[in-house]
Parts: structure tokens; sequence; C-alpha cells
């Protein structure tokens, strides 16, 4: 059987949809986010990068970089192992106390990515809690999908930020089933935010537990850079806060928090957690050192709210349309896959803008749109050269017709 002819048909169809996926290959260059060289067929070129989830730059944070390069000298690359047999480094116990203590739980414990950590998690909680639904927001990321299928246990889809109607399936439910309650704090496609509250108040009058991926949050939101749960004031009522390390924190990793019994019922059963290596222990210490700066500091977050607040001012100036969310992500409509990627190929090679079109499958199709993460790096000059660049390409390709 030919094979490779039964995948070339359904790249191909990816192709004629607009939605074939095309990487820009970037070497960052440490401590000039946003500035980064772009690979091309003419060699490389500066470019500035609009669509990093490295929201705060950390990820080039001096003191960052040097407690990895620190600790990479005293343990090595690698943890030598899955955290069973003989990876747990002295390194991933301070950093999983490090986030105990950032989200006020009682332990936390540490995984590969922000998504494994999601899968493993919702699919242990699912199937080893028997005859457990749970019910998951409408918009929920596909690790957390991924999870609740792979769990096998009913899955209940509530209607997006909609308290009423979480309240309305849990009613519908039987009294002593377990429930768990899945959602996001800050979606991470259009930028808006969670009633956590409100949503707790529901999940607690149910009896039930309460699973919150505060992945596009943690380091961005609340004093100690926790998240919206601690911006809100809520961090107690949440049974289980999930995070990354990739994305505010600039390093990689994953990580859940909550009781003792309940870190350890994960670690226990969690095929994710238990059959993997570990992450790198200069990793660890890498990700602790930029929580603990993000802990004491709120000066990145601050001048990273400024330049968003500046960025939604200048494209009003301009007309051109975006989602007003209260959040740092500021997605362009463009609601069409070919003018979305043609506006993101453009902006690249006559502005040196880099923008990663988001397509199908990951937002609907129809809601294509261009998402900006403006940084505390991105300097004032760099927001009038996009929003410049935006205007002129609005008018060539007739963008208002497709966002109308
Ligand atoms: N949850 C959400 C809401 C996400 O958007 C993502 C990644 N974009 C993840 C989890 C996975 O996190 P990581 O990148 O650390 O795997």
């Amino acid at each position: 059987m030919d094979f490779d002819a039964l995948f070339a048909t359904q790249l191909n169809q990816l192709k004629e949809e607009g939605n074939y996926r095309i990487f820009a290959e970037l070497e960052r260059e440490c401590g000039q986010h946003p500035k980064a060289q772009c690979h091309g067929e003419d060699g490389k070129r500066q470019i500035t990068v609009w669509c990093s989830n490295d929201y705060l730059g950390m990820g080039q944070h001096p003191k960052v970089v040097e407690r990895m390069q620190e600790v990479i000298g005293q343990c090595g690359a690698g943890a030598g192992g899955t955290r069973n047999i003989s990876g747990t480094n002295h390194h991933h116990r301070l950093l999983e106390d490090e986030l105990a203590d950032l989200h006020g739980k009682e332990d936390a414990l540490l995984f590969t990515s922000g998504y494994v950590s999601n899968w493993a998690a919702l699919s242990t909680l699912g199937a080893r809690l028997r005859d457990c639904v749970i019910l998951s927001d409408e918009l929920n990321h596909a690790s957390m999908i991924e999870g609740m299928r792979h769990s096998r246990a009913k899955v209940v889809i509530w209607k997006h930020n909609d308290p009423a109607d979480l309240e309305a399936k849990l009613a519908a439910l039987p009294a002593n089933c377990p429930k768990i309650v899945a959602f996001e704090s800050v979606y991470s496609m259009d930028g808006d935010i969670a009633p956590i509250a409100e949503i707790c108040d529901v999940a607690e009058k149910y009896g039930a537990m309460t699973y919150l991926d505060e992945v596009h949050a943690v380091g961005m939101y609340g004093p100690r850079g926790a998240g919206i749960a601690e911006r809100d004031g809520v961090m107690d009522r949440v049974t289980l806060i999930e995070g990354t390390l990739g994305k505010a924190f600039g390093v990689v990793g994953g990580y859940i928090t909550g009781s003792k019994t309940l870190c350890d019922f994960i670690r226990s059963f969690a095929s994710g957690f238990i059959f993997t290596t570990a992450l790198p222990p200069a990793v660890a210490a890498a990700a602790q050192t930029s929580i603990r700066h993000l802990k004491e500091s709120s000066a990145e977050r601050d001048l990273q709210k400024v330049r968003v607040a500046q960025l939604r001012q200048m494209l009003d100036r301009a007309g051109i349309p975006h989602i007003d969310n209260p959040s740092h992500i500021i997605p362009v409509m463009i609601k069409d896959p070919v003018k979305c990627r043609m506006l993101s190929d453009y902006l690249m090679d006559e502005f040196g803008i880099y923008v990663q079109p988001i397509n199908y499958p990951t937002v609907p199709k129809g809601t294509e749109r261009l998402r900006f993460t403006p940084s505390p790096n991105h300097s004032v000059d760099d927001l009038r050269h996009l929003v410049s660049a935006l205007e002129v390409l609005w008018k060539q390709c007739a963008i208002s017709q497709a966002v109308a």
C-alpha cells in the first residue's frame, strides 16, 4: 500500500483549505526579545515577533538564563530518568514547593508540559473516580479535551463562561456521583476571562470539584503572578489549579497544584507523569527563578499592560477591528483562512513583522485571525511600525470586507 499517497491526499486537502501549517524558522537572540532572526530561502533576516507566548520575555531574562547555565554546570543536561526511577532531582522538589506556595496549595506536581499535565490529570481523575462526570466549558483546550476523552468518563459540555448553564447541567445529574467542573481562566484565542467566583459558587452548591487551567494567566495576573484566581481572591476555592512554565515563565514544563492527597493521587496513577523522563534539573531551577522573580516584581506585568493598552488604542485610531477583551491577547479578526495567511506573509515579507495566522482547527472555520501578544519588550516604535503596516495591508487586501 502506498502510505505516502494516503498521507499526501489529506495534506493536499489542508493546503486547498488554506489550513496547512508553515512554521517560521526562528533563531531567538538572547536579550533581544522580541527581535529574532528568521531563516528563509535568501538566508536570515531580523524580524519582530508579535505572537510569542513568552509573554513577559522571561525566557531571556538574565536571572533566568544565568540560573539555567549555572545548574547545567552543576547537574548536567538531563534528569537521568523518570521521576520514579532515578530522575527526581532536588530542583524538581524545590520547584514543586515554589508552585504550591505560589497558588496557596499544599502541594504541586510537575509534568513535561502544560499539555501533558492537563491530559494526565484529567484522564486519571475521570478514569479513577467511579461514575465521575466531567463538566467541561465548550471552549476548553485540546489537552483537556483529550484527557477527558481518554478517561472515558461521561463528559457534559456547558456553554462558554456561562455559570447559569453550568448550574442547569449540574442540577440534571444524580446527586451522589463525583463531578468535576473543568475550565480555563484566560481563553487564549478570544482573550476573554472566566467568572471564576461564580463558577465556584455553582460548583460548591453541587459538591463538584473545580479544575482550572491558568496556563495563559500564570505570571501575568494577581499581585504575585499566580493568575486570575489570585487576582480575584478565590485561589482557595479552586480544587486544582493547572499551569505551564512555558509561557509567561518563559521556560518549559507544566504542573498541577492542589491538596497533598490530590497530588499524591495523580503522582501515583497518572501514566503521563510516571512513564516519562523528568524535566532537566536546569529547566526546573530556571523556572523557579522566573516564578520567584515574578512573585516579587510586577514591573514586567505593569509595562506589558501599558503596551497592550497602547496597541489597542492605536488599532482603534487606525480603524482596525480587534476583539475587545479584558486580557493581554489582541485578536484581529480576518475570518478567512487564505486572507489570514496572505496577510501574515505580507507582514513578514514587506515589514519584517511575524504573526502566525490562526486558522482551523485551532479556531472554528470563519473565525480565522491574527493574534497579537505585546510584551514589555516591544517598544512604542514597534507598536507604531505594526499599526502602520496593518493600515497599508488593510487597504491593499480589502480586509474590511472580510471583517464586516
Ligand atoms: N492549556 C491551554 C489553555 C493552552 O493554550 C496550552 C498551550 N497553548 C496548554 C494548556 C499546553 O501548555 P504547554 O504549551 O505548556 O504544553
